[in-house]
């Protein structure tokens, strides 16, 4: 959506809420979909202060099903987290050092909100996802899932020689 920000921009004692959902039902993360449990929704207020200046503010959360990372089952990943800048309106758009917000609003003060939440949710995407801290993975082998219980592969399946090999290590390790 376009959030017209003109009339703010322009009256000093200006404040403008408003509260805006993500358009789409899933994001798209590195070469992936993922499906929104609960589509992200972003309370901005952006606030007048004077002297050309005004403070934006976001709150923005949602919740995303990504399947985890070492055994795959769907887990959910919150998004929950604020945004704030302050803009500075005698700063011409074509500035070099482009505020972060500023690169959403319009010549004609428009501001993008799916842009921004976009750009948003992709810098706050955690660097990990797992269904608990100590996931324990699938077994390379057989695909079991090893938070369900240990799988009869590992050993049995061992090369004889090195299963020999194995023995005598760890024989000389207990020394
Ligand atoms: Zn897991
Ligand atoms: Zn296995």
């Amino acid at each position: 959506m376009l959030l017209d920000l003109s009339e703010v921009f322009s009256n000093s004692d200006k404040t403008l809420k408003e509260k805006v959902t993500y358009e789409e039902d899933t994001f798209f993360y590195e070469f992936t979909r993922y499906t929104w449990l609960t589509k992200p929704s972003a309370s901005i207020e952006v606030k007048n202060a004077g002297k050309k200046k005004v403070s934006f503010y976001a709150h923005v959360s949602g919740l995303l099903e990504v399947p985890c990372d070492r055994c795959l089952i769907p887990t959910e990943v919150t998004f929950d987290f604020d945004v704030s800048e302050e803009i500075d309106l005698n700063q011409s758009s074509s500035d070099d050092k482009l505020q972060e917000i500023s690169q959403f609003i319009s010549e004609d003060k428009r501001f993008d909100t799916q842009g921004f939440l976009d750009l948003e949710l992709f810098a706050h995407y955690p660097p990990k996802v797992l269904c608990k801290e100590d996931c324990k993975g699938l077994c390379k082998k057989c695909g079991k899932n090893l938070n369900d219980g240990a799988c009869s592969c590992n050993r049995e399946e061992l090369d004889p020689r090195m299963a020999k090999a194995l023995e005598v290590f760890n024989q000389f390790k207990e020394v």
